[in-house]
Parts: C-alpha cells; sequence; structure tokens
C-alpha cells in the first residue's frame, strides 16, 4: 500500500505561530515589515521572493534612502496584515495554508527571524511608518554567466544575449509575464560603475546607518560574483574593520573559475564578518546542466569541495529550484545529498525547495497526476529511511515533504493572471523545443522518463 503525502508539522513552530502571529491577525507576516528583496538595477522591490515586484520612487529615494523599502505599496498591504486581510501579492502564503491550515507556511518562516517585540512595534504602530531592515536580498545587477531555462533576461544577462541573437520565443501563450519576448535591456540602463540611483541609495543607506542594523545581507543576481558593486562592497568591509556585524549571504551558482572563486575566499578570509553561502542544486550531472544552461556539474562539485576545504564559510545551504523536468531525477539528487551529509554533517548543504511557478508552463502542474504521484511517493519512500529521518534536518524534512504534498496536490499554480491550465504542456514543448534548437540541447535524450508523454504533446 502506498503511503498518502503529508505535511509534517513542527509542534515548535505551531505553537510560535499561535501565540505570536494569530494573536495579532489572521494574515500578519513580519517579512512586510524587516525582510525585503531589491534589485536595483531597475529599481524593483518586494518583500519577499514570492511576492510580485513593484517600483521604488526614484524621486524619494533622492531625499530618504530608506524610501527603496518603505514603499507605498508596502505600507498599504501593512495596513491590511494590521486588520487581518490577505493582500493578494502575498498568495504563495495562502495557496500553501489553503492545502491545510496547519500548513507551516512561508510567511511563518519569514517571521521567525525577528524578534517579538519588533513583530509587536510592526503590529502596534501606525503602517505609515519608516521600518530598517533586518533581512535584506539585492541584487545590483543582472550579469549572469548562465541561461537557466526557468530563468529570463531580466535576471540574467546570457538570457538576454539569448534573445538578443535569436529573437523571442514564439508561441507561448501562457505566459502571462512574457518571460521570453525581449532582451529587458530597459532593466539595465546602467552598465558599473556609471551612476545608478538605486544603488547610489543603497550604498547611501549602507554607510549612514544600514550596516548597522542589518542583520543580514544576501546578494543575488544575476550572479554576485559577476557584479562590481558586490567587489566594491566587500572592499567597503575589508576597509571598515568592526564597523558592522551583518553577515553577508551570496546567492551564488558557484559555477566559475578556480580563480573567482579564490579572490572571492581570500577577501573572506580578511574581513570580519560571518559570511553564508547559498548554492542551487536539485539534479545531477547531465540532467542539472540541461536545466541549467551554462552549468558544469563537475565544475560546481569541486568548487564545493574547495569551500568546504576552504573552512571559511560558516554555512552553506542548498536551493533546489523545481521546474516540471527537475523533478525527473530529484531523489537521485536527494541520494548524493545524503552522502555529503554522511561526511559531513546535518547542517552541510541544508536545502530548500521551492516550485517554479513562473512562467506557469515549468510548474509541476503540466505533469499527468499519475507521474506526479509517483515523483512524490518516490520522495516520500525516501524521506522515510532512519537515515535520512536521522541525518536531514527538521527544515529540510519540512520543505522536502511539503513539495511532495504540493506534487500530490496542488490544483492552481497560481493566480496573478488568467491562463488556460489545457494549454500548459502544449507550451511547455513549444519552450524547450526552442530551448533545444538555441542552446544545443536535446530534451527526450536527457529526460528518457519524460520522452513518452512529451513526444505526445
Ligand atoms: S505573507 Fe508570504 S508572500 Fe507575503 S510577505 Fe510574508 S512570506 Fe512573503
Amino acid at each position: 500500500m502506498t503511503e498518502k503525502a503529508q505535511p509534517i508539522h513542527n509542534e515548535y513552530i505551531i505553537e510560535w505561530k499561535k501565540r505570536v502571529l494569530d494573536t495579532k491577525s489572521a494574515s500578519f507576516c513580519g517579512a512586510k515589515w524587516y525582510n525585503a528583496s531589491m534589485w536595483l538595477n531597475a529599481g524593483w522591490t518586494a518583500s519577499c521572493f514570492h511576492n510580485p515586484i513593484h517600483q521604488i520612487d526614484v524621486e524619494a529615494i533622492a531625499i530618504n534612502p530608506k524610501a527603496l523599502h518603505n514603499t507605498p505599496q508596502k505600507k498599504q498591504e501593512r495596513k491590511m496584515m494590521q486588520e487581518g486581510e490577505k493582500p493578494l501579492n502575498c498568495q504563495f502564503c495562502w495557496v500553501m495554508e489553503d492545502v491545510d491550515d496547519k500548513n507551516i507556511s512561508d510567511r511563518v518562516w519569514q517571521s521567525t527571524q525577528f524578534s517579538e517585540d519588533d513583530l509587536q512595534k510592526a503590529f502596534d504602530n501606525s503602517h505609515e511608518d519608516d521600518y530598517n531592515l533586518g533581512y535584506l536580498e539585492v541584487s545590483f545587477d543582472r550579469t549572469c554567466q548562465m541561461a537557466c531555462s526557468y530563468c529570463n533576461s531580466s535576471i540574467s544577462s546570457t538570457w538576454a544575449k539569448d534573445i538578443r541573437k535569436n529573437g523571442r520565443y514564439e508561441g507561448l501563450i501562457t505566459d502571462g509575464r512574457n518571460h521570453y519576448v525581449s532582451p529587458s535591456d530597459d532593466v539595465q540602463p546602467y552598465e558599473f560603475p556609471n551612476a545608478n540611483s538605486y544603488v547610489d541609495a543603497f550604498f547611501k543607506w549602507w554607510d549612514s546607518d544600514l550596516h548597522r542594523t542589518l542583520q543580514v545581507l544576501r546578494i543575488t543576481g544575476g550572479e554576485p560574483m559577476m557584479s562590481g558593486h558586490t567587489w566594491k562592497l566587500l572592499d567597503w568591509l575589508r576597509n571598515n574593520p568592526n564597523k558592522s556585524k551583518t553577515r553577508i549571504e551570496m546567492t551564488t551558482n558557484l559555477d566559475y573559475d578556480h580563480e573567482t572563486l579564490m579572490r572571492f575566499l581570500d577577501n573572506v578570509d580578511r574581513i570580519d564578518q560571518e559570511f553564508w553561502i547559498y548554492t542551487s542544486g536539485e539534479n545531477l550531472g547531465a540532467k542539472s546542466e540541461y536545466v541549467r544552461d551554462g552549468h558544469e556539474w563537475e565544475r560546481w562539485r569541486t568548487n564545493l569541495e574547495t569551500v568546504y576545504n576552504s573552512g571559511l564559510i560558516g554555512n552553506v545551504s542548498l536551493m533546489a529550484t523545481m521546474s516540471a523536468p527537475s523533478t525527473d531525477g530529484f531523489v537521485e539528487f536527494l541520494e548524493f545529498l545524503l552522502d555529503q551529509k554522511r561526511s559531513r554533517g546535518s547542517e552541510w548543504l541544508r536545502m530548500s525547495v521551492n516550485p517554479v511557478r513562473f512562467p506557469t508552463f515549468h510548474n509541476i502542474a503540466v505533469l499527468p497526476m499519475e507521474m506526479r504521484l509517483r515523483y512524490s511517493q518516490d520522495i516520500l519512500n525516501f524521506m522515510a529511511r532512519d537515515e535520512v529521518q536521522k541525518l536531514f534536518t527538521t527544515f529540510e524534512k519540512e520543505h522536502i515533504n511539503r513539495f511532495a504534498v504540493y506534487l500530490e496536490k496542488m490544483d492552481v499554480p497560481h493566480q496573478e493572471y488568467e491562463y488556460d491550465m489545457a494549454e500548459l504542456p502544449k507550451d511547455f514543448k513549444r519552450f524547450y523545443t526552442q530551448y533545444d534548437q538555441r542552446r544545443g540541447k536535446n530534451f527526450t535524450a536527457t529526460f528518457p522518463n519524460l520522452a513518452d508523454w512529451y513526444n505526445s504533446l
């Protein structure tokens, strides 16, 4: 008899949620006050990576750099959360909670980062107040040497090159955000080291007080190691010892030459701050190289070894980005992860799992239900092993199990815009046919388990 996917309910977190969040309102989330993502090349922000982005007012930041985060839209959503209403932009969390009201959605995980005092202040005070950030995820620019299948030209310069050279991807009718239509050159009007008002405001805020108040600065991209602004910040940190206690985190593909990696590690060695790394992975070898175009599995593995052997990085985590094809082969990757943990301990490569929802045809919704159930069951069988239960952290078990539940139960990937569910598999095929031609790849040879289904589309 097959086991049903069930959410894992962490008793401590459930109790914390009841005591700290539910006593405020049914929709309260600390991320709306103390957490932000920013794409400074384009001047965009969001409260977390599940939220759609919105534009930062360039005139407002010239007067007050805190307006990078405290935008009118966020202030309005804070008001809604104080009153127990659910902002539409936070749908990722509401869908997760609707699947099972005991599901621990990201609004809970996000909120646990902040002190109970700070959360209380956020709830009690006016939604119009400006708040200093506790956590900031920042992209200085979109420069990246890779062009992963589910990414796009607004966050990868290599994706922009593909569209500039080969033109738009044709015939995709469910992609409401138009990911593959233009090189999106408008999102990066400035090239380093030319002036960019948003980056300038960031460094002004950083220099005045952000370096004191921020607990975590997470640098993303593009690929942060390819951005001149990252190296400028590392220079600041090297030249201002003992000034800041902010932990620096890098979301990095770890897929570049040895010299770049050693330059980074040499900086880390000379800076007081604690550094963490978040890298990506969800498939092995050829499957991984297919989904993440530009990635070289062996180079990534070698760089991971170099990071581990350096002993300089406080924590190295792994982000699994689950598109439909990467679901095939995920369990094999979990075996690799288990093997890493056997020799390096539970905390090494702590994995989070996030389904791709945009463009919608990359979501697991394109797969036939019998395949989804089989993948879900394979994950559950893996997770049921005693050794896995012992070596994977509670956070990982929660995330991986949640993905098994998602595979089994998810009906609607999102409701941000309308799309025809029946068109998703067709768009999937239209996309990967063009991706194969442009990138010299072969979907069916790489994913033989999906070949019959793919050929039938
Ligand atoms: S409720 Fe969810 S989607 Fe909204 S800000 Fe919080 S974590 Fe992000």
